[in-house]
């Protein structure tokens, strides 16, 4: 098993159909509030994945968010401010 994988886990269906996920899964496959999952239904299993556009500038998927045009992370538009 490499690093980026988990164990599975589980969790209760809400009767809204609602399910929290752990957070530790969360944060292995990079998704955060405010971002996009996608899911699909395949062979009675739910696969999900981080939807989020990357950052144009090195690829992190943590804390992008759109600047004019471009898709930057936290880090990326910290730097972008200090060389303006
Ligand atoms: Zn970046």
């Amino acid at each position: 098993m490499t690093g980026s994988q988990t164990l599975g886990v589980l969790v209760d269906v809400g009767s809204d159909g609602s399910i929290v996920l752990p957070s530790d899964m969360m944060t292995t496959a990079q998704i955060t509030a405010g971002g996009q999952v996608e899911v699909l239904a395949q062979h009675g299993a739910l696969i999900m994945r981080n939807a989020s556009p990357p950052c144009e500038l090195c690829g992190s998927l943590v804390d992008v968010q759109k600047v004019g045009t471009y898709y930057l992370c936290a880090a990326d538009r910290t730097l972008l401010k200090s060389d303006l």
